[in-house]
């Protein structure tokens, strides 16, 4: 089999720990050996943002403006302990998806991967739930500061920002024939929140005749109204959230749909650029255990969906149909694998005892796959 070409590339982002050896993985097994792969790589893994002074973060977020879209592994943000552990860092650096996100003033849309084997803890959900975060300002650039009996707290938004978000919840609703959900705390933060709201209802003047015809809605509602809803809903929604109850509510939609292991994430600019990644982390824990010399079931469901969302983009942007109809392989691949009962170690106690399930590590879950495309 001739291996399938590309004409413009993917802005290519690794990162760090578990995903990083994953990366690699999907890279050898599943992408190289069927597609004649272009790629403009940027190595975000930690040493390297270090070695940059964390300009190689922003050449990424550049590089992704320039192409249109781009794929993230998961990647460290530094913390106290990480300064210990990695003594060589000068500089705690910052959030590198949060760099990105501000960069491309992007809308982050989280959905979860549904295979029938495993039910959601919410019985009712029956589809997906997509979480669109909003990924700018907030408590995320905030200044605080500490007197000898307060603490304080002061946080931004921009107007501009507010309605590209809102664009991009109203242009993902029509592009995916899903119901938008917006939900804030303006009755508390009448100022803040209520500008949310009110740019919100301004900008849906201009997208509401598309969403009659198509018969979707858009509809505003109290964060915690929103909360109880959500619960007892069916799914197959969106659900516009404010930055941080974005990052919260979309830990809490995957565990309860299964694993964050599977919930897929991408971030959309107003001027439709994509940046496509799974939600989770860099999995420490799983990679201590392979820098010890073993072989970790470690999911790389998210990660092999966050490629082939950037190939399927790429082959729609660029006219390449065999590219766009090898990422829907992979994924059908991907997702018969699991119902013929491999999986990994986090999947098999959601299934039902009589599923048979039988739990892989990550090399043997990907040959797998690899033998199914
Ligand atoms: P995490 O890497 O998502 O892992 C948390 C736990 O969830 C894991 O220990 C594991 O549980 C389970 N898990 C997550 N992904 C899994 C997968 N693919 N397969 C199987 N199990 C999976 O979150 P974290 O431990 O909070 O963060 C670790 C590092 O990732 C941090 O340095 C953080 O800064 C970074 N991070 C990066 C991103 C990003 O780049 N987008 C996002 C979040 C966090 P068990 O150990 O119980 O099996
Ligand atoms: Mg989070």
């Amino acid at each position: 089999m001739p291996k399938i070409p590309m004409t413009t590339p993917i802005v290519e982002i690794d990162g760090d720990e578990m995903t990083r050896v994953l990366w690699q993985l999907i890279k050898d097994e599943l992408l190289l050996p069927f597609i004649d792969l272009k790629t403009e790589y940027y190595d975000l893994g930690l040493e390297y943002r270090n070695e940059t002074k964390d300009k190689v973060t922003t050449d990424a977020a550049n590089a992704i403006k320039k192409h249109g879209v781009g794929v993230k592994c998961a990647t460290i943000t530094p913390n106290k302990q990480r300064m210990e552990e990695y003594p060589q860092l000068t500089e705690m650096w910052k959030s590198p998806n949060a760099t990105i996100r501000s960069i491309l003033d992007g809308t982050v849309f989280r959905t979860p991967i549904i295979i029938d084997c495993i039910k959601p803890t919410v019985r009712t959900w029956e589809k997906p739930i997509t979480i669109a975060r909003h990924a700018y300002g907030d408590v995320y650039m905030a200044t605080e500061h500490k007197t000898d009996d307060a603490v304080w707290l002061t946080q931004h938004n921009k107007m501009s920002s507010i309605q590209s978000f809102a664009r991009s919840c109203f242009e993902y609703a029509i592009e995916s024939k899903q119901d938008l959900w917006f939900s804030t705390k303006d009755t508390i933060s009448k100022i803040y929140d209520g500008e949310f709201k009110a740019i919100f209802e301004d900008e849906y003047e201009n997208y509401k005749d598309r969403f009659e015809s198509l018969g979707i809605e858009y509809f505003y509602t109290l964060i915690d109204d929103a909360v109880a809803r959500v619960v007892r809903s069916k799914g197959g929604f969106i659900w516009a959230c404010k930055n941080y109850d974005g990052d919260v509510m979309s830990d809490m939609v995957s565990s309860a749909f299964g694993s964050l292991a599977m919930m897929t994430s991408v971030l959309v600019s107003p001027d439709g650029k994509f940046a496509f990644e799974a939600a989770h982390g860099t999995v420490t824990r799983h990679y201590y255990r392979y820098k010890d010399g073993q072989k970790p079931s470690t999911n790389p469901i998210a990660t092999i969906f966050a490629w082939t969302g950037a190939l399927r983009k790429r082959g729609e942007l660029d006219g390449n149909k065999e590219l766009a109809e090898f990422a829907n392989r992979l994924e059908e691949a991907s997702l018969r694998t699991l119902k013929d009962g491999i999986m990994t170690a986090d999947l098999a106690p959601l299934t039902d005892p009589d599923f048979n399930a039988r739990v892989v590590d990550s090399w043997e879950f990907i040959g797998a796959i690899a033998k199914k495309v």
